[in-house]
């Protein structure tokens, strides 16, 4: 169901997800239960890319399962995007020791598998969730001058100038705000509106 029209783009993402399921580039694989490698379509549009594999994660190797998960399900929804239509995926695939941020040798370690992911399946819009991934995709993106707080540059539409070419980026808060800050679902819906926009031009 996930598989792509294109053979090669299937070949490519299976072989990352072997290569993560036997990784040991950083030390996060000692305390691991399931690496987390990513999910969704192929052929997608659009990719979500998270932090790290929370606890639910580590146990299912699925992303955003545990309640962040629902909150992202909630924004899918509300532009009737379904995850089997988008790919969703993590600056780290195997989940940091109590929750803790994502450390620079480890995002060094770890991203050439995301950079691999984005390539392969050469999305037209890049959306980072939260600080870590937005800091990481704009800056690979040839974003670096534009990167501030995220605070300031969610739901502003970035167009790459690297890495991904033709393609829109669009920062988002991480859905897990919506955790400790109810009042942070306005902000995250109106986000997703613009995303829908972009997606319907
Ligand atoms: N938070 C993330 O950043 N990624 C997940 O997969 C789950 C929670
Ligand atoms: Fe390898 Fe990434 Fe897991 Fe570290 S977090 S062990 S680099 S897959």
């Amino acid at each position: 169901m996930a598989d792509s029209k294109n053979k090669e783009v299937d070949e490519k993402l299976r072989e990352i997800k072997e290569e993560v399921v036997n990784c040991k580039k950083c030390s996060l694989y000692k305390n691991r239960n399931l690496p987390v490698v990513g999910e969704g379509s192929h052929d997608a549009d659009i990719v979500f890319i998270g932090e790290a594999p929370g606890k639910n994660e580590d146990q299912t190797g699925r992303p955003f399962c545990g309640r962040a998960g629902g909150i992202l399900d909630k924004l899918l929804d509300s532009i009737d995007l379904k995850r089997e239509n988008v790919y969703i995926c993590n600056i780290l695939k195997c989940k940091p020791p109590g929750n803790r941020d994502p450390q620079k040798g480890e995002i060094r370690s770890c991203t050439p598998y995301l950079q691999r992911q984005l390539k392969a399946i050469s999305p037209t819009i890049i959306s980072p969730l939260g600080k870590y991934a937005m800091e990481f995709l704009m800056n690979k993106c040839g974003l670096e001058e534009e990167v501030k707080g995220i605070s300031k540059i969610h739901g502003k539409i970035y167009e790459t100038k690297a890495f991904i070419l033709d393609a829109k980026l669009i920062p988002l808060y991480h859905p897990a705000v919506a955790t400790y800050n109810p009042n942070m679902m306005d902000t995250l819906k109106e986000d997703f509106q613009i995303l829908k926009e972009v997606i319907e031009e």
